[in-house]
């Protein structure tokens, strides 16, 4: 099978959020089954170029009133094409953020496709993510499909419906297929009046992590590395790094992270409350995020000064980005907070999970999917091939956030030795891209049908 995702964003070289991670990651694993798969990017001013290996300016075409200039070069291992307009839309210092950035991404698309066709390249999928590159799909049936290309199916994914459902009911129309990236979500989105007329086609695969990025065996930011066999030491060296080098207390606490993007997205009213109730607990609470509303960060500069006075070796709030640490707070932390208010997928949980950290998520979107709550779940987590993994709620009020947060110290407090086997058990649940890798090639194979 010849896969070809046309995308905005690549990780690491393009990256703004989870859509990159997903078109590196996937185009990986079905490269592993023995797929071609090749990436069409832009080629913005602003890529990571430290990142591209040979990378060479190999032809030029004519479309739409200007050159475009292709260049290949390699990412991760596989083989991405950069399209670079003579007349500087891309030359723009960012990736999203101009106001033309519709049309920008429009003309990406349509000579994506155009260099499809020129360059003679007969792919099976065409695979688009977003609004950013939805026109793929109208553009192939109403420019393409009588063309060389005729052969190919276009798949359509949307990763966030949050970011934009203008374009995303005519993606929808067209595409042979149209997927979201957890199966709740989908469900949870399939009365949206862009997808509701369209759901035969429309369906939920998880997205997966890297391993091998987030791997707490093979990585420099943690001071022991470690596996399931010795999660309790590994867990217990990162933790006390992580209390020295925040200036917290070592008492021997449980210690719960939170590690995100302060958004309405993302619960802020119950990252706050449960800030307070962890400590209320005997707990230690570490924060990284960091909040693109200035409002939102000044707040939250507010409430860290007001927790050093008060709090200061218990609570912690990093209020930047930071990547070195968060591998350090995922490995520290007995627990990572997740009361997001909707989460189409979510990664941070199954990172948590693979270094041992218990999720305590709010059941929304693909938390629902891969946190099985171990007092209520075994049923649906049986069913899901898994054992039950972490702490859940419903709601979205403190009372529920409580409910699963007290069943949580509760275990920490009582028995440690069924909670080192809980993290020694979340460790060895695969999260990877393994099984949604199969799920898309069975995706793949039936848009051909
Ligand atoms: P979203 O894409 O909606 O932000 P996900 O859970 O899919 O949420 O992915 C979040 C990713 O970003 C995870 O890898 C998480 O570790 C990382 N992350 C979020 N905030 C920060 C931060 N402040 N510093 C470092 N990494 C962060």
């Amino acid at each position: 099978m010849k896969v070809v995702h046309i995308s905005v964003e690549m990780a690491p070289v393009a990256k703004v959020g989870g859509l990159a991670d997903v078109v590196t990651s996937l185009s990986r694993a079905i490269q592993e089954l023995g797929h071609s798969v090749e990436v069409i990017l832009p080629k913005y001013d602003c890529l990571k170029y430290n990142y591209i290996q040979n990378l060479q300016e190999t032809e030029r075409f004519h479309w739409g009133g200007t050159g475009i200039n292709v260049w290949n070069g390699t990412v991760e291992g596989l083989p991405v094409i950069f399209l670079e307009p003579e007349n500087g839309m891309f030359w723009a210092g960012c990736v999203y953020g101009r106001r033309d950035d519709g049309q920008r991404f429009g003309f990406f698309c349509n000579a994506a496709l155009e260099y499809l066709l020129q360059s003679g390249r007969r792919p099976d999928i065409i695979h688009c993510h977003d609004w950013s590159s939805a026109p793929v799909s109208w553009l192939f049936r109403e420019q393409y499909k009588q063309s060389n290309l005729a052969n190919a199916c276009v798949v359509f994914t949307i990763h966030n419906l949050e970011f934009g459902t203008a374009l995303i009911g005519r993606a929808m129309q067209f595409a042979d297929k149209a997927t979201t990236v957890s199966e709740t979500y989908a469900s949870e989105v399939s009365g949206n009046p862009a997808i509701s007329p369209h759901r035969h086609k429309f369906s939920g695969i998880r997205n997966g992590i890297d391993l091998e990025i987030w791997d707490p065996y093979n990585n420099a930011s943690i001071p022991l590395p470690y596996t399931s066999k010795d999660v309790v030491e590994g867990k217990k060296a990162a933790k006390k790094e992580l209390q020295s080098r925040l200036g917290l207390s070592q008492a021997d606490r449980p210690l719960v992270g939170i590690i995100t993007r302060l958004t309405a997205q993302k619960g802020i009213h119950l990252i706050k409350h449960a800030i307070w109730r962890t400590l209320d607990r005997g707990g230690q609470v570490v924060l990284l995020g960091s909040a693109p509303d200035p409002r939102i960060q000044s707040d939250f500069n507010n409430l860290a000064n007001q927790l050093h006075n008060s709090k200061g070796d218990m609570a912690r709030l990093c209020l930047h980005y930071d990547e070195p640490l968060s591998h350090l707070i995922y490995a520290g932390a007995d627990f990572i907070l997740i009361p997001s208010m909707f989460e189409p997928c979510g990664l941070t949980q199954m990172i948590a999970m693979r270094y041992g950290a218990i999720p305590v998520a709010r059941k929304t979107g693909g938390l629902n999917d891969t946190v099985f709550d171990v007092d209520h779940d075994h049923e649906r987590a049986a069913y899901n091939g898994v054992e039950p993994n972490g702490f859940s709620f419903d709601g979205a009020d403190a009372p529920g956030l409580d409910y699963a947060l007290n069943r949580a110290f509760s275990s920490w407090y009582e028995s440690r030795d069924w909670f080192h086997g809980l993290c020694k058990r979340v460790m060895e649940q695969d999260w990877s891209w393994n099984r949604p890798a199969l799920d898309y090639m069975e995706l793949y194979h039936n848009a051909r049908k």
